[in-house]
């Protein structure tokens, strides 16, 4: 290991590739981590939830190597890592989670107690995440190896599917709680509101779940014909600012089973502007009594580039009463990856859901970052993955 290269955050709007050091066996406030390995990145993805930051609408501050989804092969191991080698080749959830608290003892670790000194539940690479260093570098530390990481199987296998396996360390788990906390089941009408990367997993996951039909609502064009052309109905928001309305057109009520909201706090209405309730009050609307909505969008605590002092607080204007008396069930959270991961890629091995299609991966070079935030941020409809060391491309 040595010359490492990362993602740096330096401020709204501006990512850059720099020298930022190898990793070491050590902890955010420097305890010595035995039970973690490093990793040489395979590949490493830029996520929507990235952008958030990159936007200047969190509170993130300008040196964070950023980087949560991560697969990589392991170079070196502490003295208390039993389960893996050297060489083995593992998916790594973006939670960073103990294995060892009450919430990871429920296989709750999107929330780990103990990770984080500031709040529940820490995560590589992010604002107000416990410190942990990103991994859109070409090394980087995974503490806690044993627990955390989901061991693949061997080079040849793993590289023929290289491109969905890489969605296993968060989109793809992300949409999939989405959808399973949206009480998705055989026959569910469903609704997907947002036609990006985790919007398209969590309808790929509401279609291996059973779904009769998956619409997903978007006001991009460019996103809406990728949904179409990967088998979902798309439901064209620029059409009308009642979403019922649409819905109809398609399943003949105004009301599906399940909602998914894959947007979180940056929604915009129909107006234009932004108003980052809308697409909560939309599933309100849409889901049918006791229905349930699952939320894997991302909604934040303090948000410096909200519209209204109640919104850089996190309070929206929710119709929480609306939801109330159709006796609707709200999940909320970050999705524990470990959870889920081991299933999918079984999934993934044996062709059942292609899922680097279904998002549109798109594999480019560390050093091509840059472009690609900016590609993405302009609504590209493509997930880009990032090969630090042309594995993918060779
Ligand atoms: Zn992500
Ligand atoms: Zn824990």
């Amino acid at each position: 290991m040595s010359g490492n290269r990362g993602v740096v955050y330096l401020g709204p709007g501006k990512v850059e590739v720099q020298n930022i050091p190898d990793p070491k066996f050590e902890a955010p406030d420097g305890r010595r981590i035995d039970h973690g390995v490093i990793l040489k990145v395979l590949t490493t993805n830029i996520c929507g939830s990235d952008q958030h930051m990159v936007r200047g609408r969190t509170t993130a501050q300008a040196g964070l190597v950023l980087g949560h989804e991560i697969t990589g092969e392991v170079i070196e191991k502490g003295a208390d890592v039993e389960m893996l080698q050297v060489g083995d080749l593992v998916s790594v959830p973006f939670n960073v989670a103990c294995g060892r608290c009450r919430t990871c003892r429920s296989q709750d670790t999107g929330v780990c107690l103990t990770v984080n000194p500031s709040r529940a539940g820490g995560a590589f690479g992010y604002v107000d995440m416990g410190g942990w260093i990103g991994g859109q570098a070409k090394y980087v530390l995974v503490p806690y190896a044993d627990f955390n990481l989901l061991k693949l199987p061997d080079r040849d296998r793993t590289m023929a599917k290289i491109r969905d396996i890489t969605m296993l360390s968060d989109i793809l788990p992300t949409g999939f709680h989405g959808a399973v906390k949206a009480g998705v089941g055989v026959g569910s009408t469903v609704y997907v509101a947002g036609a990006g990367p985790v919007g398209l997993a969590a309808a790929a996951s509401a279609r291996i779940l059973g779904a009769a039909v998956v619409m997903v609502g978007d006001f991009n064009p460019e996103r809406l014909a990728h949904a179409k052309k990967v088998g979902f109905e798309p439901v064209d928001l620029t059409k009308s600012d009642r979403l019922g309305d649409l819905i109809a057109q398609i399943i003949d009520t105004d009301e599906v089973d399940a909602a998914i909201d894959a947007v979180g706090f940056e929604a915009r209405g129909h107006s234009g502007g932004e108003q980052p309730a809308s697409v909560l009050n939309q599933m309100m609307e849409i889901t049918r009594a006791a229905g349930s909505v699952g939320i894997p969008g991302l909604y934040v605590t303090d948000d410096p580039g909200a519209v209204d002092p109640a919104a850089k607080r996190g309070s929206l204007s929710m119709r929480f009463g609306l939801g109330w008396a159709k006796a609707q069930s709200f999940h909320t959270g970050q999705t524990p990856v470990l959870r889920y991961n081991r299933q999918l890629l079984m999934a993934i091995l044996h062709d059942r859901l292609p899922i680097a299609d279904i998002v549109n991966a798109k594999i480019i070079s560390l050093e091509d970052a840059p472009q690609g935030y900016d590609s993405f941020d302009k609504g590209a409809a493509q997930k880009f993955v990032l090969d630090p060391f042309g594995q993918i491309a060779a």
